[in-house]
């Protein structure tokens, strides 16, 4: 079968497209035809170091992935070849405490499509059958891939753990990229005033169109002092954050006593001061979050079902087309997901 892999680290000749041989399907797994996947910065991570991230050459890559159910177990009653799925990325031991009580995504032996294991740039998969969910009518592949990781972590992020309120304020960082602009998205569906930063003002811009109630343009705008101008000098209740150190103080500064941060990332460096005065005085939280579970990713897909969210797509490429989708993400030129189409 035709996959897009890493056959090294370091370069982008390490990626390859060609042949891989096909996935075999053990009893309880679904094998699934992949139709898109969606590029995620870790997927650049792979390509440059992959370090700590326990795996084999030749990997190929893909964390999220949508496609048609190709084969399952004959007993099955749930799930059955034809229907459009989408996948969870994260393979998990169900045995471990945090599998016991409710939380896979804290697996202590979590196996992440295309860090850990095989990925999703392939024509198939197989996959344990808790990974696959049903795509709601009239979302494409491309979409509904979206969703596995960016969306997912957006929506664990806004509503498991900075709970947010609808007639709260969240202030997102980095606008145009896929979990910003997923984190605005939900924010806003939620019913809640989003205000967006960029260095960049046409993905201000687009960010105003897609629903953002204000935008704050970093390159020539001080964003605490706007922050401030927009909030009546109150501050936000919510920062969503991932692009870290160099936006840590001004995010940090732009929180209402007692707000809460909530990151996923650091691209630009996880080092920042951690004004620890100001976060006791003002009762700041810090929260992490990554990924999220399966059961919010059900959540996540029922909403969708309703209408509320449509990820966006900034285009769609083919397989050979890897490099070029993954230089766009290295230069954060792109506004919303890169899709990769698979197969006919
Ligand atoms: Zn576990």
């Amino acid at each position: 079968m035709k996959a897009v892999f890493l056959k090294g680290h370091g370069g982008n000749e390490v990626v390859q497209v060609g042949e891989r041989p096909m996935p075999q399907r053990k009893p309880g797994e679904v094998l699934v035809r992949l139709r898109a996947a969606t590029l995620n910065r870790v997927d650049l991570y792979m390509r440059d170091s992959g370090a700590g991230i326990r795996h084999q050459l030749p990997l190929i890559m893909g964390v999220d992935g949508a496609g048609v159910i190709e084969e399952v177990d004959a007993q099955e009653r749930l799930l059955q070849p034809g229907q459009r799925v989408v996948l969870y990325s994260g393979i998990t031991c169900g045995r471990c405490e945090f599998c016991q009580h409710g939380e896979p995504v804290l697996c202590t032996s979590m196996q992440t499509l295309g860090e850990h294991c095989d990925g999703t740039l392939a024509e198939y998969i197989s996959v344990p059958t808790g990974n696959v969910f049903p795509i709601p009518d009239g979302l494409g592949f491309d979409e509904a891939a979206a969703l596995g990781v960016n969306y997912l972590t957006a929506w664990r992020m806004l509503f498991t753990k900075a709970q947010l309120k609808p007639w709260e304020t969240v202030l997102v960082f980095g606008i145009g990229g896929g979990v910003s602009l997923a984190g605005m998205q939900l924010a806003k569906a939620a019913g809640a005033r989003v205000i967006v930063t960029s260095r960049e003002q046409h993905k201000v811009d687009r960010a105003m169109e897609l629903g953002a109630d204000a935008g704050i343009c970093s390159s020539s705008e001080d964003v605490q002092k706007r922050v401030m101008e927009l909030t009546g000098g109150r501050g936000v209740d919510v920062v969503f954050e991932n692009v870290g150190e160099a936006v840590w103080s001004t995010a940090l500064k732009s929180l209402v006593r007692g707000g809460r941060i909530v990151t996923c990332g650091a691209t630009t460096g996880d080092q920042p001061g951690a004004d620890l005065r100001r976060l006791f005085i003002r009762q700041l939280q810090v929260i992490g979050s990554t990924l999220g579970n399966p059961g919010e990713l059900q959540d996540l897909l029922a909403w969708c079902a309703q209408g509320k969210v449509r990820p966006v797509i900034d285009r769609v490429l083919s397989m050979e087309a890897i490099h070029e989708g993954l230089d766009l993400l290295e230069r954060n030129a792109q506004f919303g997901k890169l899709a990769i189409a698979i197969g006919d």
